[in-house]
């Protein structure tokens, strides 16, 4: 532990006696390394899309734009570059609001089954593209959490849409819910590439991706299971994963039941 040390003497004190103080800081100081830690890591994230803006309208200005072949490609990179960094913005807004307790939640009873359709009509396509069978298995009763609507479905398509970024052309991925206890257990199963044993305790982690490339290359921003574990816990809720790397990964989200 890393304690500073303050000895003072009383004033007026006409006796020499010192008072000392002891400060824990640990807790400030990995506070702080986390503070630096994310701001750097926010720079980067930041420079690499906006450093792609600027090199393509250069190679436009320098003549490209005369190009009629390859203007229209440039001009498509300069646009995802954009969307990019106004995901990474959007995603950054979002993490911000939910640790600050800002973002406004409206604890309901959010029935399962009515979230986990509508996440699913927004993948529905995409896996269909990628022959990946999208399943749910309800409960044989309907059953319904404790949460504010729009987190339990940011959670649900965040888990969902990941689980579909990261199998293969082929796969499957199941949908389950069940009450357990007091609460409701949402497993997002997939038949995917799977999480390193090192790595699943990271993944969790603003910005952490096990393969950056791969990650960027589908659109990623490093912040969805961050995400996803501050609303959870924000709804006084958790978020667990186990993983076989070639196998797939299975994640569970447990909310309490409504
Ligand atoms: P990203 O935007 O990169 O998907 P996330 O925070 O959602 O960021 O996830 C962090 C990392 O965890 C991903 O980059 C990926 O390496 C890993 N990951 C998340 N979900 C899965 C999954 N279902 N299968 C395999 N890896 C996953």
């Amino acid at each position: 532990r890393i304690l500073s040390l303050q000895a003072n003497r009383l004033p007026g004190d006409p006796c020499p006696g010192v008072v000392m103080v002891l400060h824990d800081v640990t807790e400030l100081r990995r506070l702080e390394n986390m503070r630096r830690e994310f701001v750097s890591s926010v720079s980067h994230e930041l420079k690499t899309p906006l450093a792609a803006v600027r090199a393509y309208t250069e190679t436009l200005q320098l003549g490209a734009v005369e190009d009629v072949e390859n203007r229209g490609y440039f001009l498509s990179q300069i646009m995802d570059s954009a969307d990019r960094l106004n995901d990474l913005i959007q995603d950054m807004l979002h993490l911000a609001r939910i640790e600050s307790r800002e973002e406004a939640f409206d604890i309901t009873e959010v029935p399962v089954a009515g979230v986990i359709e509508k996440c699913l009509h927004t993948q529905r396509d995409t896996a269909a593209a990628r022959q990946i069978a999208l399943r749910i298995h309800p409960p044989d009763e309907e059953i319904s959490v404790l949460g504010d609507e729009e987190g339990v479905r940011t959670i649900l398509s965040n888990l969902i849409d990941n689980a579909v970024k990261y199998t293969s052309e082929g796969g499957t991925v199941d949908v389950a819910w069940g009450e357990e206890g007091s609460h409701v257990a949402i497993t997002v199963k997939d038949t995917g590439i799977g999480i390193p044993q090192a790595a699943l305790e990271r993944i969790f982690e603003r910005f952490y991706r096990v393969d950056k490339a791969r990650s960027r290359e589908m659109g990623g921003t490093g912040l969805g299971l961050s995400i996803v574990k501050h609303t959870a816990q924000a709804m006084e809720g958790e978020v667990t994963v186990q993983s076989q790397v070639g196998e797939g990964s299975t994640f569970t989200v447990r909310l309490p039941r409504g």
